[in-house]
């Protein structure tokens, strides 16, 4: 994958752009973007990989003291916010968001607008009774 040699149909297929549609189906052109980040047959394999990112930092987060919420629904202005992990230590919370994007799309950015959408970090710290929160994501491609 990392020198786009996996026989994705976009490649391998004649120039006509019905063949190079996706072989699950989806009427979109089999790219390798397509088949790692859209694609409904890598949906689960992609959820576990989130997943994972997610229960990793969980982990590490429990073993150095903090209490650690994954999945909270918090009620915001512009509708219920999810994000991946709150953790409570003292009178201090994190709120991290964990995504993976793919190799085209800057870190930097995509961190920017994770953090954009979990801009009401005041509604954090009244739902768990701290003084400072802090927003970050952890983003991997
Ligand atoms: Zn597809």
């Amino acid at each position: 994958m990392r020198i786009n040699a996996l026989p994705i149909k976009s490649k391998t297929s004649s120039r006509r752009p019905k063949d190079r549609l996706c072989r699950a189906g989806c009427n979109k052109p089999e790219t390798l973007n397509h088949v790692l980040q859209q694609c409904h047959r890598t949906h689960g394999p992609r959820i576990n990989r989130h997943d994972t990112v997610v229960s990793v930092i969980a982990r590490a987060l429990e073993t150095t003291g903090y209490e650690v919420h994954v999945e909270p629904k918090i009620q915001t202005d512009i509708g219920m916010r999810k994000p991946d992990i709150v953790a409570k230590l003292e009178v201090t919370a994190l709120i991290i968001d964990a995504q993976v994007v793919n190799d085209q799309i800057s870190l930097d950015g995509a961190h920017a607008r994770k953090i954009d959408y979990y801009n009401n970090i005041n509604l954090v710290k009244e739902k768990y009774k701290v003084q400072n929160a802090t927003l970050t994501s952890a983003t991997l491609s």
